[in-house]
């Protein structure tokens, strides 16, 4: 995680408040108030320049946290002036939804008039609890052909979303026959190497209030990754390099937000994750880099990292940092289905 010019960046909105569904293991706390006008956008506007005149290459901007089609605030960013120029200066803007509001169509048309980056891609959260129900996800193929018939411009690719929580499905015998069968429904249905887990979860609103939940739903996720690792049709998130390989930074209330890349980034607002940015500077963000870096290595001995053979990964995604942040010194990685996949390290 260098701040060399050339490096791709990612930066997540949370701009979009309320929203009219309760999807399982959802922790998004819609009642926010978020605070997002003229005055960030202009100076969004400068940042995200800078950074493009320094050579960094701006892939995702993700505008969330709830779903587009039924927050209020997404009709309010539609109309500001500004807001199509923001999304130009990345390669591809990200829209979370459930595709079950009434008028979701309207709304991906309005979408489509003011977004300006090159292509788009979608999050579509479904219910984990109806992943083996065939019609239940017939039904989502037909509304993605239709998003793409209604949004009229090039779109990346869906990424199909299932919150992650640690049920007991894991502990039923069929677990892994379970699994495959969604992965292969998932994979033929959608044309997607498969489906994603949702990290809802990491957004406690603070990390040592709700270490358990965390932890728990962490150490879950890597048993199941554990679990599938000889399938090998089964992406392991961890181990995509491309989808997820940009520095994340998330911005929520005039403040950012930097999010290690655990399986996918760990947003969560925790002041030790936060960014300590100003003057919405390119320099103070490399700057905290640098200290993360240095901070890293200073760590890395008095940690189980320290010995490991896949520390240049974790040191690069942010992972040690994460470990001082949640005030542990164990794997936060799947370690079997690591080693039986083989890393790569670049
Ligand atoms: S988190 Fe696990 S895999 Fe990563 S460096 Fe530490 S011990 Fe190694």
């Amino acid at each position: 995680m260098s701040a060399s010019p050339g490096l791709s960046v990612d930066f997540q909105l949370e701009i979009l408040e309320e929203c009219g569904f309760h999807c399982q293991a959802c922790y998004v706390d819609k009642t926010a108030r978020l605070e997002f006008g003229d005055n960030q956008i202009r100076k969004m506007h400068a940042l995200f320049s800078e950074f493009q005149a320094k050579s960094y290459d701006l892939d995702h901007l993700i505008v969330g946290p709830t779903d587009f089609t039924t927050s209020p605030s997404f009709d309010r960013i539609s109309e500001e002036k500004h807001f199509g120029e923001l999304t130009s200066f990345f390669n591809a803007t990200n829209w979370t939804t459930t595709l079950l509001a009434r008028n979701w169509q309207e709304k991906v048309e309005k979408l489509s008039r003011f977004n300006r980056s090159r292509e788009a891609t979608f999050s579509i959260v479904l219910n984990p609890q109806k992943s083996l129900d065939r019609r239940y996800l017939d039904l989502f193929v037909e509304r993605c052909r239709q998003l793409r018939e209604i949004y009229a411009k090039p779109i990346r690719r869906f990424y199909i979303v299932f919150n992650a929580y640690p049920h007991r499905a894991q502990e039923r015998v069929d677990f892994k026959r379970d699994y495959l069968t969604v992965h292969r429904l998932v994979h033929e249905l959608f044309k997607v190497p498969s489906f994603e887990h949702g990290f809802s979860f990491t957004r406690a609103p603070s990390i040592q209030g709700h270490k358990e939940r965390i932890m728990g739903s962490m150490d879950w996720l890597n048993q199941v990754y554990d679990e599938v690792a000889d399938a090998t049709e089964i992406p392991i998130q961890f181990l995509i390099e491309g989808d997820y390989s940009a520095n994340r930074y998330v911005f929520k209330n005039d403040r950012f937000y930097f999010a290690p890349l655990w399986h996918e980034p760990f947003v969560n607002f925790d002041p030790a994750l936060e960014v300590p940015v100003r003057e919405w500077s390119v320099s103070e963000f490399e700057r905290f880099e640098q200290k993360i870096v240095l901070r890293q290595y200073e760590r890395l001995d008095q940690l189980v990292c320290g010995q490991c053979t896949y520390n240049p990964l974790c040191l690069k995604r942010g992972i040690v940092h994460l470990l001082d942040v949640l005030g542990e010194n164990r794997c936060l990685v799947p370690r079997q289905a690591v080693e039986q996949r083989g890393l790569a390290y670049d």
